[in-house]
């Protein structure tokens, strides 16, 4: 027997409609590249929306097309994320931290038709704009220059377009609505793409309230960058929501977006570990010059919160971190860590060690570890690698001729990270598989080591990975950089780690350096390290 529900589509133009019916007076602010602040509301956001569609249409724009995005966060991109879909077009945000020879690939790998540039961004584009072949070029005018020759505006587009034309494109859950490629730090990226119902099933749990917990009262600022994994899904949960949304443009050192939290009454904001070690740093150096009494909680994700920084939020200035875990293929919400009733009752000192942890997955995502003898048990000590699986998790990419075995036989996604997951559920990172360090047969973990390093008062940020050895095969190095102002010795560090590691597990080298390399999206990039420290010859 058959349930008798109607087979209602999850679809983005149905969020687009609910945004414009009921929320109608909400605001969208962004600040601008000349600090500026730009502010309009979910009315104005949907009527500009629609004439995206309209106008994408009449450039000829079929659904399935890839209209790709080259932007900062700001309204105009919110209104591709809806635009584009409604149309029936495939989203794709290009990461303008890739070099212009991977963006050159990603660019002709999706088959980008139309590509939306940030006028402050036309520098970058022009590095590749002779190697990629969309039928439009389209400028969003916010670097006060004349439109390049061949290019678009997008403002006159918006204004030429009839909003009553729009038609949405709403039958088929199941079509491809956005696309990102992975950040890939091996091989060439790989694109993984999102569908409506994907989309508006991630958005649901993200708000759930033991999910982010987003509600129509938040103020939301994503610093999160809206070309990494979709800004985690917030633009999407937002709008859904109703929430005020503030878009942080091109500026987001701590200072700016510090100022940005207090000017916008920000509730809930979210990004990379890197973007909150510095947070942290100018609020111990002047815990009363911003008002932050209305931040509920800030989301962190992308590499692993240090738990002496969850701990210096919370003490210092009483400002709670939410700390999640996810992947370009995983939508990417797949576990957070809100606390349960059985560990909410710990001591405050075990409730920290919880919340260091990647979390419980989300509503619909299931997950296990593998090890060498299968998969493992969940007793927090044991690793493998973990597997998921959901309605939001890739299931192959995008296509993909490399070989690749991150698929199970039986349907799970290979994640690359090393976790333990214990008995009341809780998924805890250890390493990526490709950071992992083996010294002597015994497994260490890098992420451990680097929050406790980045637990000592001096220390600002710190990065653990494996050096050869010849008697152990392999040693953990740590690269480490010292908050302003402070002085420490290797010998100290090594000290202050003792009383929590095994001796072996200690690093054999510890170098002072003023910056630790990054990836795209703010991690650390140890490849980097492991290549420049490789002959380095343990004393
Ligand atoms: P990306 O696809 O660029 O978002 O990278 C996904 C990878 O980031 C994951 O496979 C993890 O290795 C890492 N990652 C994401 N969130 C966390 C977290 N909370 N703690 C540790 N690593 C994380």
């Amino acid at each position: 027997m058959q349930g008798l529900m109607m087979d209602f589509q999850l679809t983005i133009p149905s969020l687009l409609r609910r945004a414009e019916q009921l929320f109608p007076n909400k605001s969208i602010v962004t600040r601008l590249p000349d600090k500026s602040v730009h502010r309009h509301s979910y009315k104005e956001f949907a009527v500009r929306t629609r004439r995206l569609a309209v106008a994408l249409k009449q450039l000829g724009v079929r659904p399935g097309d890839r209209v790709a995005t080259l932007c900062w966060n700001h309204y105009q991109h919110l209104e591709a994320y809806f635009g584009i879909p409604s149309m029936g077009g495939v989203l794709h945000t290009l990461n303008l931290r890739l070099s212009p020879d991977d963006l050159e690939y990603i660019v002709n790998h999706a088959d980008d038709q139309v590509i939306l540039v940030d006028q402050v961004l036309w520098p970058l584009f022009e590095k590749f704009r002779s190697k990629v072949h969309p039928r439009h070029v389209i400028v969003i005018p916010n670097g006060g220059q004349p439109i390049p020759a061949g290019a678009l505006n997008y403002e006159e587009l918006l204004a030429g377009a009839d909003p009553s034309q729009y038609e949405p494109y709403d039958h088929d859950e199941n079509a491809a609505a956005a696309m990102c490629y992975t950040s890939g730090t091996t091989g060439r990226p790989k694109g993984v793409v999102y569908s409506h119902r994907s989309i508006v099933l991630h958005s649901m749990v993200c708000a759930f309230v033991d999910g982010m917990g987003i509600r129509e009262a938040d103020v939301v600022l994503p610093v999160v960058p809206m070309f990494h994994v979709n800004a985690w899904g917030l633009p999407f949960t937002c709008t859904m929501v109703g929430t005020t949304q503030v878009f942080p443009g091109p500026h987001l050192d701590a200072a700016s977006l510090l100022q940005l939290f207090d000017n916008e009454k920000v509730t809930i904001t979210a990004g990379v570990p890197t973007i909150w070690l510095g947070i942290l740093n100018a609020l111990d150096a002047d815990p009363h010059k911003y008002n932050l009494s209305r931040l509920r909680h800030m989301v962190v994700g992308g590499s692993a919160a240090p738990r002496a920084m969850i701990a210096g939020f919370e003490q210092r200035h009483n400002l709670h971190v939410l700390h999640a875990w996810g992947m370009t293929e995983t939508s990417p919400l797949g576990t957070i860590c809100t606390l349960t009733s059985e560990v909410a009752q710990l001591d405050e000192e075990q409730k920290l060690d919880y919340r260091a942890k990647q979390g419980i997955p989300s509503v619909l995502v299931e997950m296990r570890a593998r090890g060498d003898e299968g998969i493992i048990p969940n007793d927090g000590v044991s690793m493998g690698e973990l597997e998921v699986r959901g309605p939001w998790i890739a299931s192959s990419y995008y296509h993909n001729d490399e070989p690749d075995n991150k698929f199970t036989d039986d349907g799970w996604f290979r994640t690359g990270d090393i976790v333990t997951i214990d008995a009341l559920g809780y998924m805890e990172i250890r390493d990526r598989s490709k950071d992992v360090i083996k010294s002597g047969g015994e497994w260490i973990s890098s992420v451990l080591l680097e929050g406790a390093i980045m637990g000592h008062p001096a220390v600002a940020e710190a990065a653990v990975f494996a050096i050869p050895s010849e008697k152990w095969m392999e040693r953990p190095m740590a690269c480490v950089v010292l908050k302003q102002g402070q002085t420490t010795t290797a010998d100290e560090i090594r000290k202050f780690l003792e009383p929590k590691f095994a001796k072996f597990q200690l690093p054999d080298a510890i170098e002072f350096v003023n910056e630790i390399p990054k990836t795209s999206v703010g991690k650390f990039k140890k490849s980097v390290l492991r290549e420049r420290y490789k002959d380095y010859k343990v004393a």
